[in-house]
């Protein structure tokens, strides 16, 4: 049987969220709505205006071929409503001017209505009438081709059916008949505007939900595995980089892969000196303090880019040097055994000092060398021949290969 996802998916989704009746969302994310509601007119703007200028400029054709006498009456207000459907066009296209989209389509829609009335009472034509047909456009305007908040869409169409209803009902305009006609017409373009509008709505701001939980889930899962990245890459006790992020960005600075232009790597191994008798002596935990200080020198003196610092493995740390020689390297693995050795960490268990002290052993990537392991099999080399010389000394491996102490 397959499992149905979301039941078993504790993110919510868009659709989980309910929305009120009136679709208003809490205010934050109401105005990231508007915006988005904004920039979804924008985007159909330009078909739209070209279809009202198309029906606005056809509607002038008409006249001009079945009744001319009327064009001489009409056009200019007609030309008035195709400038501004082009001036608010002209809005959309603009993010600067955008925030006056819905306020420009609310003017167009009431220019397209008032034009249609004055035309319709002030002309004496027995057809002149008809020009009250462009209530409905502009009811079609705020609603169907471009399109404003249902709320201001609503107050709107209201607005404009009741203009027509003062206009048309008044007493010597129209014949009751035709203005009831007209009238009936207008609301019945309105109520059905209006109910598409409020379902279109609903549906964006469910999109619009959907879209915004899916941002946040990314946000998260993005965010989730970085944690769990550096968890893995990371060592919990010392912040250094554990062994396997130690490899993995030994090896990408070896095969070029690093974000940092990287020609050749030092590596300085280091291991506590009589580390198990400092166990014995002052505990386990204490053993993880001594472990922590140890660490913080070589982390606050590698600052190159492309330097990192890896606990390697119990006691034992390993710093990579980018693009340094082997000769500034040991000058750094010195330095660094010596501020271990004052930090003072008192060692009643050493063979060889009253505190914590460490050996280190140093090798540099031969040229093209690609080999990780290589690499660090000879600073152990080194390592072990300091351990051999007595501890707390720095041993390296040379260009010839030979190890050599400092
Ligand atoms: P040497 O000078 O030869 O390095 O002697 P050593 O005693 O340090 O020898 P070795 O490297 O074998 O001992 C490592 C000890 O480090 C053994 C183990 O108990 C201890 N150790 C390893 N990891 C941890 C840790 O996370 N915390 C503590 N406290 N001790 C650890
Ligand atoms: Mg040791
Ligand atoms: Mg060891």
């Amino acid at each position: 049987m397959t499992q149905d996802p979301q039941r078993t998916s504790t993110l919510p989704s868009g659709s989980d969220i309910r929305l009120p009746w009136h679709l208003r969302l809490p205010a934050p994310l109401e105005r990231e709505f508007v915006d988005y509601f904004r920039s979804n007119v924008a985007r159909i703007t330009p078909w739209a205006t070209i279809t009202l200028v198309s029906i606005l400029a056809l509607s002038v054709i008409l006249e001009l071929t079945v009744e001319p006498d009327l064009v001489t009456a009409t056009w200019r207000p007609r030309l008035f409503c195709i400038m501004l459907a082009v001036a608010t066009a002209v809005v959309a296209h603009r993010p600067d001017l955008r925030r006056w989209l819905h306020p420009m389509i609310i003017l167009l829609a009431f220019a397209v209505a008032i034009t249609g009335m004055w035309m319709g009472l002030s002309i004496d034509h027995p057809q002149a009438f008809l020009l009250f047909l462009q209530t409905p456009l502009a009811i079609l305007v705020l609603g169907v081709l471009l399109r404003v908040p249902f709320l201001a869409s609503a107050l709107s169409t209201s607005a404009i059916l009741a203009l027509q209803a003062l206009c048309t009902l008044a007493p010597n305009t129209l014949p009751l008949s035709q203005a009831l006609t007209l009238l009936l017409f207008s609301l019945a373009t309105g109520t059905m505007s209006l109910f598409g509008q409020y379902i279109y709505e609903r549906l964006l701001r469910s999109h619009f939900l959907s879209e915004h939980v899916l941002y946040q889930h990314r946000a998260e899962l993005h965010s989730a595995n970085r944690v769990l990245e550096s968890q893995a890459t990371g060592d919990g006790l010392t912040g250094c980089l554990n062994r396997r992020g130690m490899e993995s960005r030994l090896n990408d600075a070896l095969h070029g892969r690093s974000r940092h232009a990287i020609d050749n790597v030092t590596v300085v191994l280091f291991d506590i000196d009589f580390f198990k008798q400092y166990n014995d002596t002052y505990g386990h935990l204490a053993g993880d303090e001594c472990l922590k200080s140890v660490a913080g020198i070589p982390r606050g003196m590698a600052q190159g880019e492309a330097d990192f610092v890896a606990r390697y493995g119990g006691e034992e740390f390993l710093v990579v040097l980018a693009n340094t020689s082997l000769k500034d390297a040991l000058v750094f693995a010195e330095r660094m055994r010596t501020r271990i050795e004052q930090l003072g960490l008192p060692h009643a268990g050493s063979r060889i000092s009253q505190v914590v002290t460490i050996s280190v052993g140093v090798a540099s990537s031969l040229p093209g060398e690609k080999d990780v392991l290589a690499l660090i099999k000879r600073a152990d080399e080194a390592l072990y021949q300091a351990k051999g010389a007595g501890r707390n000394c720095v041993a390296f491996m040379d260009e010839l290969q030979r190890v050599q102490t400092l």
